[in-house]
C-alpha cells in the first residue's frame, strides 16, 4: 500500500532522520583499525537507549533471514554487500566498511547507510565509494513530483553502467514510514518514465549498492550477511527521502555529508 505523508508528518519524520544520521556519524567516527564490529553495534545500541528510540533491526525476521537479526547495526566488511551481521571481528587497515542503520523515533522510521574506508584506502575502493555515492545523489535528484519511480531507478543504473558496474536488483529502496519496509519498491535499475508516478508526500529509502566485479550475491553461513559471488568488494549508500512540492528532501542528511571517514 502506498501511503502519502502530510507536510506536518514529514516534519515529524525529521527527528528520526536526524537521529539515524547522528548514529551513522558516531559509528563511522568510532570505526578504526582494531575496533571490533560488536563494539560499533554496542555504541549504536547505547545511542538508541539514550534517545529513547527503537531499533528496526533487532527483531527483524523476514522470510530470507535465518533468525531474528539480534543486532541494531548492519556492518558489512569488504566482500559483504548488505545485511552484514556484526560479529567478533576487529577492523583491519584498508577494510571497506558499510554501516546501515534504521530506527524509529516517536513512531517514525528513518533508514540510511554509508560506506567508509578504515585506515589506508585502496584506489579502487575510493572509486567504488564515489560511484555508489554519486548514484545515490542521482537517484535523489530524480525524486521529484512528475517523475516516476523508473526515473530514479534509471538515474541510479546509468551511474553504475557509466562506471562499468553491473546492478543487482534483488534488493533496493523501499517505502519508509511507521515501519522500515513498505511500498513502493525502488529498484536500482530500470526504465525512465515507467512505474509509480511520484507525488508529494511519498517517503522512501533510495539505496544503491554495487560490487566491483559482479552482480551476484550469496548468503553467508550466518544466515544474514550477503556477500559478492566473486569476492569483490561492495559499497552501499542510502538516504530516506521525502518527495515534496519543493523538491526532494533528504531526511537523513548528515552534518558533514562528504567528510566522513575512519
Ligand atoms: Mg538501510
Amino acid at each position: 500500500m502506498i501511503e502519502l505523508r502530510t507536510p506536518v508528518e514529514i516534519e515529524r519524520m525529521r527527528g528520526a532522520g536526524e537521529f539515524v544520521a547522528s548514529v551513522l556519524e558516531a559509528t563511522a567516527a568510532a570505526s578504526g583499525v582494531g575496533v571490533n564490529l560488536l563494539a560499533l553495534d554496542r555504541l549504536a545500541h547505547d545511542l538508541i537507549r539514550a534517545r529513547g528510540a527503537e531499533s528496526c533491526y533487532i527483531d527483524y525476521h523476514p522470510s530470507f533471514g535465518g533468525s531474528p537479526f539480534g543486532k541494531v547495526l548492519c556492518t558489512s566488511v569488504n566482500d559483504a554487500a548488505l545485511h552484514g551481521l556484526p560479529h567478533d571481528y576487529r577492523l583491519r587497515d584498508g577494510d571497506l566498511l558499510s554501516l546501515d542503520f534504521a530506527a524509529s523515533v516517536d513512531g517514525w522510521v528513518a533508514d540510511s547507510a554509508i560506506t567508509i574506508v578504515v585506515g589506508t584506502p585502496r584506489d579502487q575502493d575510493l572509486r567504488l565509494i564515489d560511484v555508489t555515492s554519486r548514484a545515490l545523489d542521482a537517484g535523489v535528484a530524480a525524486a521529484t513530483v512528475g517523475n516516476r519511480i523508473g526515473d530514479i531507478s534509471a538515474a541510479i543504473g546509468d551511474v553504475a553502467r557509466d562506471a562499468g558496474l553491473r546492478v543487482n536488483v534483488d534488493f533496493g529502496g523501499h517505502g519508509v514510514g511507521r515501519t522500515m519496509h513498505g511500498d513502493p519498491h525502488v529498484p536500482n535499475d530500470g526504465r525512465p518514465g515507467r512505474g509509480l508516478p511520484l507525488r508529494a508526500g511519498l517517503v522512501f529509502a533510495i539505496e544503491p549498492w554495487f560490487m566491483l566485479g559482479t552482480d551476484r550475491i550469496f548468503t553467508d553461513n550466518d544466515g544474514w550477511t550477503l556477500r559478492s559471488a566473486d569476492g569483490s568488494r561492495a559499497a552501499h549508500f542510502e538516504h530516506t527521502v521525502a518527495v515534496t512540492d519543493d523538491g526532494p528532501v533528504v531526511l537523513t542528511a548528515r552534518r558533514q555529508q562528504d567528510d566522513i571517514g575512519a
